[in-house]
């Protein structure tokens, strides 16, 4: 069996559509173009087992199909074909794009897998919208919106994945100050059970809108979306160093104090010895020269000489300090003024391990700002007593979600995103599940949540509790898709049950 590797799936990026001369419009573009990354890499060898970016969910499946095309009716013709395969076959069909979930979000078991791997994108820039398929990834968006002047409003910190799956987890990142994505979304087209396509948005399907919104594809596939777009600026970081419980107030202080910052992070040390105490939030905000903004890039050989950096903190304390020492000193001396779109052009290749032994699994919390210190309380009580090494945190603010049902931020939250490397082993396994149990029971504690997307070690109580309309969202799901098509094991393993 092949190992799955983020380095060969993620490695070259977009080579991307051109702008048609004198119109607003992006050239639809329908061939995946040279040197688009394989998805079919993410299959083992025999080509009916499929698993995701976690590595550890080897999943059996009936076929598994790619689909490059734009937006056209051979488009919709196509995606009719494959769900009759699945329904005339009694199988359970799931769409996905980059499969970076880590639960078997986007793995049918024993069904039907498709592949959107698209690069589709028409912009309008009188109504500051653009319209994409769903399999498009936001490498392709940031290169064409660069082009007009533009920028997504939300994406994830990498730019891998792809926009169906960004909405059907409502993933968030670093702009601020702003909501999920799915905030930013003003319609999609989704394609029900029989083949029939519906438009869906805050008028037209209103309760489709927000339970397809964060809803892991359990509702449908999702065809293409139409979504905002802000101008691309020109910005320049600040950083400011703090105690680590003091993250979560300022970060949602400063925030409301300046509507000027467009990009927000935070980061803790993570060194064992002084787990949390130190801080440090790092705004961006634009210059006063807007004119002639340089094309995105990305940080390039600065993330491959950062990844090798930050894969020396597995088990070495000192790496760790030295890490922390990077980001606090050399870093606030060394980065400068760059654009919002070469920030948000970050592909997840730099956090790639090559290390068949162990695998990277995320974790992210959400909590109020003013309860973040009794998190970083919890969390030097919990992680450090664990076997997992925790690499990396970065912490977020996300604005509340007014829409979608499987809400995570009911209100303003923090949001921490942690990176751990695990062990491939059942220890490694084991432990993970026990901690993360813990976590959860913790940041509960706090009127806090988990984020889904990530490894299935919540219990069924735990996921009830943290998400309060789950069953009105598995009722809905059983009204709107009688026949059960659209299933994954995020289905089998929570919805199902409930
Ligand atoms: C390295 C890394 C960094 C990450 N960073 C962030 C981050 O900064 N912020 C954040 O919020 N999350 C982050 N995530 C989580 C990530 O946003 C999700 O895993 C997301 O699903 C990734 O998009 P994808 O294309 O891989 O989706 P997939 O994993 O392919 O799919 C995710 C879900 O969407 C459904 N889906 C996909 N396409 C369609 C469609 N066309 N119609 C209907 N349903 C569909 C799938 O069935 C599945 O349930 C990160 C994950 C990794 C591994």
């Amino acid at each position: 069996m092949s190992k799955f590797t983020r380095r060969a799936v993620l490695a070259g990026a977009a080579a991307s559509a051109g702008v048609v001369a004198g119109r607003n419009w992006l050239q639809p573009r329908s061939d995946p173009g040279p040197g688009y990354p394989s998805v079919d890499s993410f299959a083992h060898v025999d080509g009916s087992v499929l698993d995701d970016a976690s590595e550890l969910n080897p999943t059996k499946i009936y076929k598994h199909v790619t689909l490059n095309s734009g937006l056209d009716t051979s488009y919709t013709n196509r995606l009719r074909a494959f769900l009759a395969d699945a329904v005339g076959n009694d199988r359970p069909f799931c769409a996905s794009t980059a499969r970076h979930s880590m639960g078997g979000h986007a793995l049918p078991d024993q069904g039907l897998a498709l592949t959107l791997s698209q690069k589709w994108i028409e912009a309008d820039q009188g109504n500051k919208t653009y319209r994409v398929t769903a399999g498009t990834r936001w490498s392709t968006i940031i290169a064409e919106l660069d082009k007009i002047g533009f920028s997504p409003v939300v994406m994830q910190s990498n730019n891998d994945f792809g926009v169906g799956g960004t909405f059907s987890v409502n993933a968030h990142g670093w702009p601020a100050p702003f909501g999920p994505m799915g905030s930013t979304v003003r319609s999609f087209r989704l394609m029900r059970a029989d083949g029939d396509v519906i438009k869906c948005s805050r008028e037209d399907n209103k309760d489709l809108f927000s339970l397809v919104m964060g809803g892991y594809g359990l509702f449908g596939l999702i065809t293409d979306l139409e979504l905002d777009m802000v101008p691309n600026a020109r910005l320049t970081p600040h950083y400011m160093h703090l105690r680590g419980p003091d993250l979560g107030k300022v970060f949602a202080e400063t925030l409301a104090g300046d509507s000027a910052i467009q990009m927000a992070y935070g980061r803790l040390d993570v060194s064992l010895d002084r787990f949390f105490d130190d801080g440090l939030l790092i705004t961006y905000r634009p210059t006063e020269d807007q004119s002639a903004l340089p094309a995105a890039g990305s940080s390039g050989f600065v993330s491959h000489v950062s990844a090798a950096l930050f894969r020396s903190q597995l088990g070495s304390d000192a790496a760790k300090r030295f890490r922390w020492w990077t980001e606090t000193t050399l870093g606030p001396i060394t980065v400068g003024e760059t654009t919002r779109n070469s920030l948000m052009n970050e592909p997840a290749v730099t956090l790639s391990d090559g290390d068949a032994t162990r695998t990277d699994i995320l974790h992210e919390y959400f909590v109020p700002p003013d309860r973040f210190h009794e998190f970083v309380g919890h969390c030097q009580q919990v992680i450090p007593s664990s076997y997992q090494q925790l690499m990396n945190i970065t912490v977020r603010y996300v604005a509340a979600d007014k829409d979608s049902v499987l809400n995570y931020a009911a209100g303003p939250r923090i949001a921490s995103v942690m990176l751990f490397s695990q062990e491939k082993t059942v220890r490694g396994e084991a432990d993970m599940a026990r901690m993360t149990h813990h976590l959860i029971e913790r940041v509960l504690s706090l009127g806090g949540t988990y984020y889904l997307p990530y490894r299935p070690h919540a219990t069924l109580e735990q996921f009830r509790r943290a998400y309060p309309r789950a069953e009105e969202f598995a009722a809905r799901k059983r009204e709107h898709d009688k026949g059960l098509t659209f299933r994954n094991r995020f289905w089998d393993n929570y919805v199902s049950k409930l």
